[in-house]
């Protein structure tokens, strides 16, 4: 059963924490997105999940019982020793790093033998996803994410180009990914409770996944950066010619020099990716 609103309280009061605003602890109280992220999950016995922020193991329980591999990976060392206390004490299949996922974004599972065919379930800490996110986008890519986001963040993974919230990080998700659900989730399942609006949705690997090199993600992110740029003007600078010959292509396709960056659809970006 996930912890209802006064063990959540009972546990805090008892470690004497105060949910650490920087770090997003907004934990989860409700039981039908519990069950609900379980659900999308379809998780199978001693399949490999990757959970980032486990807090008071509230998902984390949950995941367990389905007879999961649990690799989580925490910052904070009050939450990471208490759940070494209990969680760990109760499941030998919990496995939990207590580190930073911006250096660990998959925790310990590529140390294990079993790193292919995974899943990530996670209720992120909000400001760190986007990073995160490009991170496992550059390592090993999970088969399926669930994964509870602010909602203007999911309005950038899942934006269209030639809309204002279309990106870099909207092309490499879409690029590797299928956006199956979204759902809106109000604040009043979490304690304490966000300022943000939350969405809880599910991604699924695409078979024909394109990816990007290091080199192109910088190139990407760096013309968003500078949208009023005119597309030519900022790949002449750059001295690759993977990059001069993408423009090349981009001109024989009729985009015109003076396009910017949000008017090229998703296609014309994945001829830079692998
Ligand atoms: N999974 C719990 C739940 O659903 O109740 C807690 C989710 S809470 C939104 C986010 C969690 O991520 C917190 O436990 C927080 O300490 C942890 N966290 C924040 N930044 C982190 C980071 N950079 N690396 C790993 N964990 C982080």
């Amino acid at each position: 059963m996930p912890l209802n609103p006064n063990q959540t309280h009972t546990i805090l009061n008892t470690l004497g924490h105060f949910p650490n605003k920087k770090l997003g602890q907004n934990f989860l109280i409700d039981g039908n997105i519990v069950r609900k992220s379980i659900e999308l999950a379809a998780i199978s016995k001693n399949e490999a999940i990757v959970e980032i922020g486990p807090g008071l193991g509230t998902l984390s329980k949950a995941i367990l019982a389905t007879g999961a591999q649990l690799f989580a990976v925490e910052k904070d060392v009050t939450l990471a020793n208490y759940l070494e206390k209990t969680l760990s004490k109760e499941s030998k299949n919990f496995h939990l790093l207590n580190e930073d996922c911006l250096k660990k974004p998959l925790g310990s599972l590529l140390d294990q033998e079993q790193s292919s065919g995974f899943k990530i379930v996670a209720n992120l800490p909000y400001a760190v996803a986007t990073p995160w996110l490009e991170s496992v986008l550059s390592q090993s890519l999970p088969k399926r994410m669930v994964l509870m986001l602010q909602k203007e963040a999911a309005d950038r993974y899942n934006a269209l180009p030639k809309t204002k919230n279309f990106g870099a990080i909207s092309i490499f998700l879409q690029s590797a990914y299928q956006i199956h659900s979204t759902h809106s989730v109000s604040a009043s399942c979490f304690h304490p409770k966000p300022k943000v609006d939350s969405t809880l949705i599910r991604l699924d690997l695409k078979e024909d996944a394109v990816c990007f090199s290091k080199e192109i993600r910088t190139f990407i992110r760096t013309i968003f950066t500078q949208r009023r740029k005119q597309i030519a003007s900022l790949c002449k600078k750059n001295d690759s010619e993977t990059i001069h010959q993408w423009l090349e292509t981009l001109l024989k396709k009729g985009y015109s020099k003076s396009v910017r960056a949000e008017e090229i659809d998703l296609s014309s970006w994945q001829l830079l990716g692998y």
